[in-house]
């Protein structure tokens, strides 16, 4: 089971009905983060989930809406008796910004393990400090500094089928290992493998965040696919295109025009600007370029 949580979804400032964008996802009780803007480790207890799950946190580029909650948060996570290490994945030109903010937790009672990438290359690693299972790509964006995007892909067993395992005769001793995708001998010698007795792999379930960048086409693809696409819209009104442009940020539009090529299953727009009071009232006219997208708001759950 993956639990995903929209913590904020606010861009540049926290309001008082509004936390900073960032994302809490968790794989069978460990959880990563993606950003922390100011006030996150209060977005966290808010949504009532727990800091002490959080085993890796994500940074997508070195804005403070992003990255200026980290102290809290590691301080916070130090007062729930952690430790075990908790690793940092930041972006080699986003690293100095990330240690500067952080040098200011006094005596963590844990080792911060930095895990850092080229920021102008796709990247690829797996996660399994949080799930042997879970597969992180970044992507190169283009914002007015050095960012990237995530996404998290958790790859799934081939579907058991008992009647064949029946049919088989393989003892239900056998079945476990054989769904994990072992190989078994029985009494009469015959070997039987896990794709004798499981059905067709499935795709995995991907999870994908975007935020800080201009809508490039790039997006779609790395997006594909995607079960929740989390992307940024600062703003419905399409008369900020030219200052989006200029900012290097991306309207609501946008993400809908992506999240349709991307054939994701569902967006959750996301980083809107405080300007933009009442997204919603943009949702008829956004459900037509893609009707998967939902309006987020501060707390938003899926279970997948
Ligand atoms: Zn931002
Ligand atoms: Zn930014």
């Amino acid at each position: 089971m993956i639990n995903v949580c929209l913590l904020g979804t606010g861009g540049m400032l926290p309001l008082p009905d509004r936390a900073l964008t960032s994302l809490y996802v968790e794989y069978s009780g460990k959880a990563v983060l993606v950003d922390c803007g100011e006030g996150t480790q209060v977005a966290v207890r808010r949504a009532g989930l727990k800091l002490s799950k959080i085993e890796a946190v994500f940074i997508t580029h070195a804005h403070a809406d992003h990255i200026a909650g980290l102290p809290g948060l590691l301080l916070s996570v130090g007062n729930c008796s952690r430790t075990r290490p908790l690793g940092i994945y930041v972006a080699d030109t986003a690293a100095d910004a990330v240690r500067a903010v952080i040098s200011i937790c006094d005596n963590l009672p844990y080792d911060i393990e930095y895990h850092i990438f080229p920021h102008d290359a796709a990247q690829s690693f797996s996660l399994d400090s949080v799930d042997t299972r879970l597969t992180v790509d970044t992507i190169v964006l283009s914002h007015r500094v050095d960012c990237v995007g995530y996404s998290f892909s958790l790859s799934l067993r081939a579907e058991f089928l008992p009647g064949k395992a029946r049919a088989l005769d393989v003892p239900v001793s056998m079945w476990r290992e054989l769904h994990e995708g072992g190989t078994v001998t029985l009494e009469n010698g015959t070997v039987i493998s896990s794709a004798d007795v499981t059905g067709e792999l499935r795709p995995p379930i991907k999870i994908t965040y975007i935020t800080d960048t201009l809508p490039i086409d790039a997006i779609a693809e790395f997006a594909y696919g995607s079960e929740l696409f989390v992307c940024e819209g600062m703003y419905g009104r399409t008369e900020k295109k030219p200052s989006m442009n200029e900012k290097k940020h991306m309207l609501m539009q946008d993400a809908c025009a992506l999240a349709e090529k991307a054939k994701v299953k569902r967006l959750w727009l996301t980083h809107y600007s405080p300007a933009e009071k009442d997204p919603s009232v943009y949702e008829d006219e956004l459900k037509r370029i893609f009707s998967g997208v939902v309006i987020s708001s501060d707390g938003m759950k899926l279970s997948i």
